[in-house]
């Protein structure tokens, strides 16, 4: 493309382009994460040390949206031409009318957290259950297994999801706001094989008897958000349970903390997050990307 000339690019993301990027085209592609608050979100490294282990010109933009601002956010990603973009709290349901179409597991689970720019037609995907089924896989195979999720957000919904998708037996959601824990459980009873209940979030909440693994997927936890302790009463906790936080910042929780003071076996939110970074990868730009570069990255940032 010569200086001020018209892009012959096609819109939107096209895998075969992307690698071919030559030392005179000074056109980075574009992607990133729409979230507030953004500030303690660590993707970024972990994408740009994927992006640069590949040797790619694709950057992954860090931005704080508000919920007010997310549907011109959206708007101007794709004037941009974004490859795409990730979703975090609190856009990953409200971003659903502001998409041309959604994938089917993001269609089932009412959220998204994962937009691809497919000839110019952005379209939501949600990978962070397939992240999370791959990093708790590697300590428990959820099938027939009981689980109780806290939470109904978009990190929930995913993950209940593709528990239920794998054969859970049943998954137990326990939610402050019942409106939403009742819709999620409705939604694994209707569109999955899972037995699905949700249980009120009543103060110093005891995990009941022959649940296999407790989910935190609420904010929870989260520096400078939410209130860093679960309201739950941690020696109901035992060392048969398998104890899993999503939260990343920072991945050892007060939650996972008490669970490993109780014997139980912890998974942290680190490996969801790299997984569902690869996935993400690979929707926008159809390549494998090197893990151990993207966890040494986020090791190297210490959060
Ligand atoms: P949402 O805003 O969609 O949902 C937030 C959830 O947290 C709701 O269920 C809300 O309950 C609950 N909640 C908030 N405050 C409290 C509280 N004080 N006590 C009890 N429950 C509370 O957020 P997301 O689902 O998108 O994200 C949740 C977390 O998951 C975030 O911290 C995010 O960073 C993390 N995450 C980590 C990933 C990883 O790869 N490790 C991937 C995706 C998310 P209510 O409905 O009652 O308001």
């Amino acid at each position: 493309m010569g200086a001020g000339g018209r892009s012959s690019l096609p819109r939107g993301s096209a895998p075969s382009y992307i690698w071919s990027v030559t030392k005179q085209n000074f056109l980075s592609k574009l992607t990133g994460s729409f979230s507030t608050p953004a500030d303690g979100n660590p993707t970024v490294v972990m994408v740009e040390a994927a992006f640069k282990a590949a040797n790619l010109n694709i950057r992954y933009i860090n931005t704080e949206v508000f919920p007010d601002g997310l549907h011109a956010a959206v708007l101007g990603a794709k004037a941009m031409n974004w490859l795409g973009f990730n979703l975090s709290a609190p856009h990953k349901v409200k971003v659903i009318p502001m998409l041309d179409g959604l994938g089917e597991s993001a269609s089932i689970m009412g959220a998204v957290n994962c937009v691809v720019n497919r000839d110019g037609k952005l379209i939501g995907e949600n990978t962070d259950g397939k992240g999370f089924l791959k990093a708790f896989n590697e300590v428990l195979d959820p099938k027939d297994k009981t689980i109780l999720i806290f939470g109904a957000g978009g990190a929930a919904r995913a993950i209940a999801v593709e528990l239920a998708l794998v054969q859970a037996k049943k998954i137990i959601i326990v939610n402050r706001n019942a409106e939403r824990g009742e819709d999620l459980a409705k939604t694994i009873r209707e569109r999955t094989t899972a037995e699905a209940e949700y249980v009120n979030w009543t103060p110093k909440f005891a995990i009941p008897a022959g649940v296999d693994a407790a989910v935190n997927a609420t904010t929870v936890g989260m520096d400078q958000f939410d209130g860093k302790e679960l309201d739950i009463d941690f020696d109901s906790i035992h060392s048969n349970l398998v104890v899993s936080d999503v939260i990343v910042n920072p991945p050892n929780t007060h939650f996972l903390q008490e669970g490993a003071k109780r014997g139980a076996t912890t998974i942290d939110g680190l490996g969801m997050l790299v997984y569902q970074g690869m996935i993400g990868i690979k929707y926008w730009t159809g390549l494998d990307s090197d893990q151990a570069a993207m966890r040494k990255a986020l090791e190297e940032v210490n959060i």
